[in-house]
C-alpha cells in the first residue's frame, strides 16, 4: 500500500493547537494518524493534502448528490452571490424553490427554509408541540436527527442484554440536561404494537412521532411499508404529529423521498442534504394547517436563512433532480455496486446483505438484513470495521463506522465503479488475511 498521510499528520498537530480534535465536527476526527485534510474534490472523487486520490462514498454524509463542484450548481450559486447574500428580507427565489418542493413532495404544502437539518427538525418538533399542545415526543432507536438537546439521545447497544428489557436511553453528550429525557420515549423500528401500546398509555401527552424511515445513520435499516402505514394511522388516531425526517432520504431515494417510495404522507417533513448539493440549506415543510402556525404562534427564522447563494444552489439542484434522470443514474450505479460487491463477497463465502435504497446502501455482514437497531447490535460488525481502513488505504472512502451507508452521486461513473470493485476485492482479501491469517476463507 502506498498511501502516505505525512502532511495530514503534520497538519493535525498544528490544527490541534487551535481546534478541539483538530477538526470542526467530532465525526471528522479519525485518530491522530488517520485524520485526513482535504485539498479539493470534484465529481465522485476527493484529494487530500498529501495528494492521495479517493473515490468518495461519504459525500459529506450525503449532500453531494450530483457530485462535488458540480458546474451547473456552482454556476447558479455564483449568480446567487451577485444577488448579495443575506438582507433580513426575502427574495422571490424562495417562492420558486418552495413551489418545486411542493411539486416533488405532496405533503409539503407549505415550506420554511433553515440552514441545517438539525434546525429544520427543531422547527418541526416545535410546530408539532404547538399544534397538539402536547410536549412529549417519540423517537426511534437508531435514528439520528441532529445535535440539539431534544434529539441528541440514543440507546447504546454494546452491553445491552435483551433479557433486561429495553436498552437504556442515554444522552449523546455531557451538557444535555437529564430533564429533557422526561419528555422523550424511544421505540424500536418496525414494531407497530409497541407504538400502539405507547400511544394508548401516554398519547394524551405525546405531540410528535419523529421517524427517519430509512435510517441513514444506521445502515439504512428501513421501516416496512406496513409499519409506516400503521404508524400513520396510529398518529391520526392519537392526535400525534408524524414528523418524517427526510434530511438524508429527501430528493435522493425518489423525487418525493421516502414518502413517495412507501406511499404515505407525513404531517411535517424535513429536508436538507440533497437539497443544495452541499450548499447549506434545509427546510421544514408540511400541511398548511400546521405550517400556518408559523408567524401566528410559532417562532421561526434566523439571520442566515436563505442566503442568496444557498437558495440559488437549491433551485438548480432540485431542478436537475426533478427534471433529469439523475436519480435513475444514481440508483443504477448503486445497484451495480451492490451486484459487484455481492459477487466478490459470495465468491469468498462471506454472508452479507445490502439494506436500504441503492442510492444509500448499508452493507451488512449477515444474510438476514436487520429490521431495527437491536438486530444490528446483535450482529458481528467487526469485519466491516476491519475492512474500512483497508478501503481507505486503497483510495476508497467509506465511513469507518458500519452504521453509515455508501452514498452515491450522479458523477460516480463506470471508471469509479471498476476501480471501486477492484480495490474492494483487494481490501476484502487483506481483511480476511488480517483477521484469520488465511486469504481464502473467513467465517463471520
Ligand atoms: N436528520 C438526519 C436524518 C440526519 O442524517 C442529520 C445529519 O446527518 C440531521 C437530521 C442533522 O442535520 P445537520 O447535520 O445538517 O444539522
Amino acid at each position: 500500500m502506498s498511501r502516505r498521510l505525512t502532511r495530514s499528520n503534520q497538519h493535525f498537530k498544528k490544527a490541534l493547537t487551535r481546534l478541539p480534535l483538530g477538526v470542526t465536527s467530532n465525526f471528522r476526527y479519525w485518530g491522530a494518524d488517520q485524520t485526513i485534510y482535504v485539498d479539493h474534490a470534484k465529481g465522485g472523487r476527493l484529494w487530500d493534502i498529501d495528494g492521495n486520490e479517493y473515490i468518495d462514498y461519504r459525500l459529506g454524509y450525503g449532500p453531494c448528490i450530483l457530485g462535488y463542484a458540480d458546474e451547473r450548481v456552482d454556476a447558479a450559486a455564483r449568480d446567487g452571490m451577485d444577488v448579495g447574500g443575506v438582507f433580513a428580507l426575502s427574495t422571490e427565489r424562495e417562492y420558486t424553490v418552495a413551489e418545486r418542493i411542493a411539486k416533488m413532495v405532496p405533503a409539503a404544502e407549505l415550506v420554511r427554509f433553515s440552514n441545517s437539518g438539525g434546525e429544520a427538525v427543531m422547527a418541526a418538533l416545535r410546530l408539532a408541540r404547538a399544534y397538539t399542545r402536547k410536549d412529549s415526543y417519540v423517537m426511534v432507536e437508531g435514528g439520528y436527527h441532529g445535535m440539539f438537546d431534544a434529539v441528541a439521545w440514543y440507546t447504546p447497544m454494546k452491553n445491552w442484554d435483551p433479557s433486561q428489557g429495553d436498552p437504556v436511553v442515554t444522552a449523546m453528550s455531557e451538557g444535555i440536561p437529564e430533564l429533557v429525557k422526561q419528555l422523550l420515549h424511544m421505540v424500536p423500528l418496525n414494531d407497530a404494537n409497541r407504538l400502539e401500546e405507547l400511544f394508548k398509555a401516554h398519547g394524551d401527552k405525546i405531540g410528535a412521532f419523529l421517524i427517519e424511515p430509512m435510517m441513514g445513520n444506521c445502515c439504512s435499516i428501513t421501516a416496512t411499508r406496513e409499519y409506516l402505514h400503521d404508524a400513520r394511522e396510529l398518529c391520526l388516531k392519537h392526535d400525534v404529529i408524524m414528523i418524517v425526517d427526510e434530511v438524508k432520504t429527501g430528493f435522493r431515494v425518489a423525487r418525493g423521498g421516502i414518502q413517495e417510495l412507501m406511499g404515505f404522507k407525513a404531517d411535517l417533513c424535513t429536508f436538507a442534504k440533497s437539497m443544495g448539493n452541499g450548499y447549506p440549506i434545509a427546510a421544514v415543510a408540511g400541511s398548511e394547517e400546521i405550517m400556518r402556525l408559523i408567524g401566528d404562534k410559532v417562532l421561526h427564522g434566523g439571520t442566515f436563512t436563505c442566503h442568496s447563494v444557498s437558495i440559488a444552489a437549491a433551485e438548480k439542484t432540485l431542478e436537475i433532480l426533478d427534471e433529469t434522470p439523475a436519480l435513475e443514474t444514481i440508483k443504477d450505479y448503486g445497484s451495480r455496486l451492490r451486484q459487484g460487491m455481492g459477487a466478490i463477497l459470495s465468491g469468498r463465502g462471506i454472508p452479507h446483505s445490502f439494506v436500504g435504497d441503492p442510492s444509500m446502501s448499508g452493507l451488512f455482514f449477515s444474510e438476514e438484513p436487520p429490521q431495527n437497531y437491536r438486530d444490528w447490535a446483535r450482529t458481528d460488525y467487526s469485519f466491516y470495521e476491519a475492512l474500512a481502513p483497508q478501503l481507505h488505504d486503497r483510495g476508497i472512502i467509506c465511513e469507518p463506522d458500519s452504521r453509515e451507508p455508501f452514498f452515491i452521486c450522479e458523477a460516480h461513473d463506470q471508471a469509479c465503479l471498476d476501480e471501486t470493485l477492484d480495490k474492494f476485492e483487494q481490501a476484502i482479501d487483506a481483511t480476511i488475511k488480517s483477521l484469520t491469517g488465511d486469504s481464502k476463507h473467513v467465517a463471520c
